[in-house]
């Protein structure tokens, strides 16, 4: 009898590995909704208590994941420093829960309790600091936080360890299994052909975004999002689309992903252009294979790769020509005495202006990557301690100087001007640019594949184009890592390639062809 047959030890080990991974979702997944709920609509005054909430939910995953008991099944499926994704009989999915596990387990393993609570503790007091000192743009009171949060990440990089720069443990907290030199290589390519693009872009005969400023009255901005947002193919039944100050995407379960926006009644792009980056955020999610719901792997395998789903869905459709043919007459009919007289290919080239600016949340896709590249830069000069924080506003005006063209005045516009740091989070910068690089070599293999995307804006037909990101992309979840993935759809390693071919084509279209 083939059931009598004695399943081996790293199989029987699988069973309880993924009941205690089931598990470590729920809790995830709740505190997740305790998060949501604090940036959407908790009252004010529950804030303390909010936090105490998180704090103990935060501390339990942990434990849970650094947890003997975890070790010693991932040990029993086989998994060891040589031998990650545990014994080699295993099915590949199994494999890859075990990589997932293992590598989770081991690196919360190499952090002492004691420093978890001093990171959360300096983070979040850095938060409450570094909002203050931007509304004051006074750098000088945030100093002594930066330099904390600087000299954590530091003691948390020599915890973590790495084998050739001290950076790598910092950049594989967000984009797992990339190394500091491939960022560096990658973005010194960037800089050699963006700086040239971009000053060629300057000198050509400036595009008109005016009647972006117009009056847009909020429910009628809500409206037109919404109906993009189901024809895109976004679910009604499994999220939702909410409010509040900072636009972001949250997993609750498997059949429950939120996305939020915040409106401007006198700026088309705040609203309607993070809708559709949150939207491409949430589709991912939302795509996870049948094989992997409810799992830890029905996650992001790397914050590049989540990134290149929501510029994919942003700027590679939403700012495209054929997009705007289609949906710029149901615009027009929205807010008919804001767009008088103005056709779909000037909103086409109005949406895609370009012009250096100080705040990179507002920057166009030519330079966006600069304002990364200036980041990565300064990050790695005070890890490598050849930066003081002291010199840090300095240092910040000359390369804002030498990669835009500009310099902020005061410091608000300049290096208080993102909360990423106040919280810790060193390492984190570079996968904003890693997104866009992927979201074009994605979408140059879906052209190969299935013809000119173009094609499929300016009919609406979205359907094809999401179901080959679900079957592509979005159904591995983390069971591939990001290189991976990026071999499996694209047949190559990332590189700039393929975005700076997007670039120079739709920029030289619109800029430098009259
Ligand atoms: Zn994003």
């Amino acid at each position: 009898m083939a059931g009598a047959m004695a399943s081996t030890g790293p199989e029987r080990a699988l069973d309880k590995i993924r009941a205690y991974d089931r598990e470590l979702k729920l809790l995830r997944h709740g505190t997740a909704l305790l998060q949501w709920d604090q940036e959407t609509y908790m009252p004010s005054a529950a804030a303390e208590e909010r936090a105490e909430q998180l704090g103990l939910f935060e501390t339990l995953a942990h434990d849970r994941v650094a947890a003997d008991e975890l070790g010693g099944l991932l040990a029993q499926a086989g998994a060891g420093p040589d031998s990650p994704s545990g014994a080699e009989s295993l099915p590949d999915l199994d494999r890859a829960l075990v990589r997932h596990l293992y590598r989770e387990h081991s690196l919360a393993r190499r952090i002492p309790r004691e420093l978890v609570g001093r990171l959360a503790r300096a983070a979040s007091a850095g938060q409450v600091a570094w909002k203050a000192a931007r509304e004051k743009g006074d750098f000088a009171a945030f100093k002594p936080n930066l330099e904390g949060l600087v000299a954590l990440a530091l003691e948390r990089a020599d915890c973590l360890g790495y084998s050739e720069h001290r950076y790598d443990a910092l950049l594989d907290q967000y984009e797992p299994y990339t190394k500091t030199a491939q960022v560096r290589r990658v973005f010194e390519e960037l800089e050699r052909e963006l700086v040239p693009l971009a000053a060629e872009i300057a000198e050509a005969p400036q595009v008109d975004s005016a009647f972006l400023y117009g009056e847009y009255p909020e429910f009628r901005q809500a409206e037109f999002g919404t109906r993009v947002l189901e024809e895109i193919g976004w679910p009604a039944d499994r999220g939702r689309l909410d409010c509040s100050a900072h636009p972001f995407t949250i997993g609750l379960g498997r059949d429950d992903v939120r996305i939020t926006a915040r409106y401007d009644r006198n700026f088309f792009n705040t609203a309607f252009f993070s809708i559709l980056h949150e939207a491409g955020h949430g589709l991912y999610e939302l795509g996870f294979g049948e094989e992997i719901r409810g799992s830890t792997l029905a996650d992001g395998t790397s914050l590049g790769v989540h990134e290149s789903q929501s510029r994919f869905w942003e700027n590679l459709v939403g700012r495209s020509r054929g997009f705007w043919r289609h949906y710029f007459p149901q615009l027009r009919a929205l807010f008919p005495e804001t767009l008088e007289g103005v056709d779909h290919e000037s909103f086409y080239r109005g949406v895609n202006q370009v012009k250096p600016s100080l705040i990179r949340v507002e920057a166009d896709e030519v330079t966006y990557c600069l304002h990364i590249i200036m980041r990565f830069r300064l990050e790695l000069a005070m890890v490598e301690n050849s930066l003081k924080v002291s010199d840090l506003p300095d240092a910040w005006r000359a390369e804002s100087r030498r990669l835009l063209g500009i310099a902020p005045e005061h410091d608000a516009d300049g290096v208080l001007q993102d909360v990423h740091w106040s919280m810790g989070g060193f390492g984190y910068f570079p996968t904003y640019a890693l997104g866009n690089l992927y979201a074009a070599q994605f979408t140059e293999a879906f052209e190969r594949e299935q013809g000119a995307l173009e094609g499929y804006l300016e009919r609406g037909e979205f359907e094809p184009v999401l179901g080959w990101l679900r079957e592509r992309v979005h159904r591995h979840g983390a069971a591939k890592t990001a290189d991976e993935l990026v071999n499996s759809v694209t047949g190559a390693p990332l590189t700039a390639d393929a975005f700076m071919r997007y670039l120079r084509t739709k920029f030289r279209d619109i800029y430098l062809t009259a």
